[in-house]
């Protein structure tokens, strides 16, 4: 597979910020402050990584890289093998815990099987990071908020920049779902807490790093998505709460909440049905223990 490596941005977003986009796999950001670059994930594999350095180039030599990963999802940081040698990468704290967990190993060997695009994977842990709810990188010009999002993951951070309004949603915003962690209703309500924060921000920019768009308008979307669920949930009867196919269901699958383009591919339409499925399920857990998601 061979998928290009792109710079682009969008209408009226600061030109100190360049979209690093992996052709529809997922989009890294490059924020350029007066102190210090900044690289918001890596891509997917060392190779892109590769490539979007190299596209970044002249950008790279007169001061500082620090680079952030947002999350330990595969496509989000299995770039950073081909960093330079001893730059800080930031994280946060529950990013390590996640890579001790024996699943960053299997979904790396499920991943080579796969593919040989990952056959030289090598996993390059974060050398920072920070175990509260945010962290500041002061860049001069720019202050880059890392601002721990957990829900989609339990490590997610999101990048809040106040002086030109733009927030690097990553994962914990996306078109047209986002996918919870787990069935666990405590991450349900942590992925929803995340969107209000998320919101609350007031962004003239939610940049996510899937679905090519910085739109504000979809953390709201989103939001009323899973209102929606945990309104149709509320609704159903008992004995349905156990039926493994609830998301087929008329009135509860995914096309029933929100807008599917006609134009996106049929395995991307399968992908946000599965998590669709996932949301749901942790939304039936919710109602069964009457925890209050949203
Ligand atoms: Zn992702």
């Amino acid at each position: 597979m061979d998928i290009t490596v792109e710079l682009c941005s969008y209408p009226d977003l600061d030109d100190r910020i360049a979209i690093i986009r992996a052709a529809d796999e997922v989009d890294s950001v490059f924020v350029r402050t007066e102190r210090f670059n900044v690289l918001i994930d890596t891509l997917a594999t060392p190779a892109l990584c590769a490539r979007a350095l190299k596209l970044l180039g002249g950008h790279l030599q007169d001061r500082p890289l620090v680079v952030v990963n947002s999350h330990m999802d595969w496509d989000h940081f299995w770039g950073n093998a081909a960093l330079p040698g001893g730059v800080p990468i930031v994280a946060h704290a529950k990013a390590l815990e996640r890579l001790r967990d024996p699943s960053s190993r299997q979904t790396l060997s499920d991943k080579m099987q796969e593919s040989a695009r990952f056959h030289d994977i090598e996993i390059i842990t974060p050398n920072i990071t920070f175990a509260g709810e945010e962290m500041t990188l002061h860049g001069g010009d720019l202050t880059l908020e890392l601002i721990h999002t957990p829900g989609h993951a339990p490590d997610h951070v999101s990048v809040w920049i106040p002086e030109i309004g733009v927030c690097l949603a990553v994962d914990a915003v996306e078109t047209p779902i986002p996918e919870v962690w787990s069935k666990a209703p405590a991450d349900l309500r942590a992925l929803c807490s995340s969107l209000k924060r998320i919101r609350d921000l007031k962004a003239n920019h939610v940049v996510l790093a899937h679905g090519q768009t910085s739109a504000p308008a979809i953390v709201d979307e989103n939001l009323s998505y899973f209102a929606a669920l945990r309104d149709r949930v509320a609704e159903l009867a008992d004995e349905h709460l156990a039926d493994p196919a609830l998301n087929e269901r008329p009135g509860l699958r995914l096309q029933d909440f929100v807008n599917v383009p006609a134009a996106m591919p049929a395995e991307t339409v399968v992908f946000y049905e599965n998590c669709h499925k996932s949301n749901l399920r942790a939304a039936v857990e919710a109602r069964k223990a009457t925890f209050a998601f949203i």
